[in-house]
């Protein structure tokens, strides 16, 4: 939040919070812009809003932006990125919570009766492109089970380990976390960073194929698969894949799923999904570089957790799972330190140092996507090595972080909808407290179009943005109190995500 300190920015910051604060038109302005109050760089819209009645289609009002505070609505920038925007970030991060909590244990327009189904945790990460830095952990660092397994010795030996560079190989040291070195290679040159793009960008395509290779299997066993997963990457640049999978029997309406048909053996279930990993490759289309292609899998790292399955045998918790899962949803590339913002033409060369690991990965991007490249011009764009320069500064991965299929529960764009819902309820003071919640399901009779288009991004000021920023913040603490108390008082337990 921004905070008036010292210096020009501060005393700045205090003089158009002043102007702003002693507006003829400050209430009307505060009330305005409240909803988008805690967003770092707001998108500011021109043009008109109609409400329409839905009942029987007629415009009831008709409302220019220019007769509004600013002359502009303000919208959320809704960015998933904690870097971007964290209060943003954070609605993000409850809502993929929301969403993954209903597939495991209903809600949402999910039946409870999704607790009966068994359900795993699957880990798949990327196969090794040469040494790099590590705390030589057997396992996921850190994993929803809470373990967090012991760092080691990097890379021990006595003597030394030279390769074909003259680069010692060894590396006698135990990295603490978040040690700048871990990740990085221990030779720059020896480093298959061709191989590791390719990968970034083609895993997207290797999940689909490894989900469709299982779903196979299953069907065989009249069991169908629906998932949610997060893309993470790791220090080392390369993405890797969470899921949460959760087995339904194949026959069931896909809106009300059912467990699988009786006698299902859940060990078989989790063998599927493992075998699934193991097995799944595919060669990319040839490219000049390299004509026969590159073979992408799975690495040996491939991690399978029952979450649920059989009589309640859980070996990590539904909330720590769907906590673990949203807190990487809305992370990106921050952990090898690049931002994301895209690469040009222009601004490539600030991004190729062939000093740093990045730089050499992000340099193989923008060589290995050069038009004409490719020798298979047929292939899909999905596996095109076009689409590395278009996501270079993501180190190729060019896939969503957040993914979840069309079956596993509600959709973040429901979710957003109901939001909305609810702040035209919290607008109207004639409905109480318990009728409002009753009625985020109803029919809306109207409804707000708005017929609008970019102006601008951010706060107009420091000032503008230090007094939304408090205010949406004391009024996200009073509604907070208020659903306390009313939770108190029906003796539920509402559980939100951990901060
Ligand atoms: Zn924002
Ligand atoms: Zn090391
Ligand atoms: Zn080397």
């Amino acid at each position: 939040m921004p905070r008036p300190t010292s210096g020009p920015w501060a005393s700045d910051c205090a003089r158009t919070a002043f102007a702003r604060g002693s507006s003829p038109d400050y209430d009307r302005w505060l009330a305005h812009v409240l909803h988008a109050g805690e967003c770092t760089r707001p998108i500011r819209l021109t043009g008109r809003i109609d409400t329409v009645n839905t009942a029987t289609g007629e415009i009831t009002a008709s409302t220019p932006t220019a007769t509004l505070p600013d002359g502009v609505v303000y919208a959320s920038c809704g960015n998933r990125r904690a870097t971007a925007c964290p209060a943003c970030s954070a609605v993000y991060r409850a809502d993929t919570y929301q969403l993954i909590t209903a597939g495991l244990i209903g809600g949402k327009g999910i039946p409870d009766t999704v607790t009966t189904h068994p359900v795993y945790f699957l880990t798949l990460t990327a196969p090794s492109f040469g040494p790099v830095h590590s705390q030589r952990a057997t396992g996921p660092k850190t994993t929803p089970t809470g373990h967090g397994t012991r760092a080691r010795t990097c890379r021990p030996s006595r003597r030394p380990r030279y390769c074909a560079h003259g680069r010692d190989l060894r590396c006698n040291r135990v990295h603490a976390d978040g040690d700048p070195m871990l990740g990085r290679p221990l030779c720059l040159d020896c480093y298959d960073h061709d191989h590791q793009v390719t990968f970034n960008v083609m895993a997207g395509e290797l999940w689909r194929r490894t989900i469709d290779h299982a779903a196979k299997a299953l069907r065989r066993l009249r069991v169908r698969a629906s998932f949610a997963k997060v893309a993470e990457m790791q220090t080392r640049g390369v993405v890797h894949f969470h899921a949460l999978i959760r087995l339904d029997h194949l026959d069931s309406d896909p809106d009300h799923p059912m467990p699988p048909p009786a006698g299902t053996d859940p060990e078989q279930l989790r063998a599927i999904l493992l075998e699934a990993a193991a097995h799944t490759a595919f060669t990319t289309p040839g490219h000049t570089d390299k004509p026969d292609g590159w073979v992408i899998t799975w690495g040996q790292q491939v991690d399978c957790r029952a979450v649920r399955a059989g009589n309640d045998v859980t070996e990590i918790s539904e909330r720590a799972v769907a906590a673990y899962l949203a807190k990487y949803a809305t992370k990106s590339t921050e952990d090898t330190g690049h931002l994301s913002a895209r690469i040009t033409e222009a601004t490539i060369g600030i991004h190729t140092d062939p000093a740093t690991h990045v730089g050499r990965l992000i340099a193989a991007c923008w060589h290995l996507g050069r038009p004409g490249a490719q020798v298979e011009l047929d292939a899909p764009d999905r596996i095109s090595f076009a689409r590395l320069r278009r996501w270079a500064h993501m180190l190729g991965f060019g896939g969503h972080f957040s993914t979840k299929s069309r079956r596993y529960s509600t959709t973040l764009t429901a979710l957003r909808a109901a939001r909305k819902t609810w702040r035209r309820r919290q607008a109207r003071p004639d409905l109480d407290h318990a009728r409002r919640d009753e009625d985020l399901d109803g029919e809306d009779t109207t409804l707000l179009i708005g017929h609008l288009t970019y102006a601008g991004t951010g706060w107009h000021t420091t000032g503008d943005a230090l007094l939304a920023t408090t205010a949406a913040a004391r009024a996200r603490e009073q509604h907070q109190t208020a659903r306390d108390e009313l939770t108190h008082q029906l003796g539920q337990h509402h559980q939100e995500p951990a901060a």
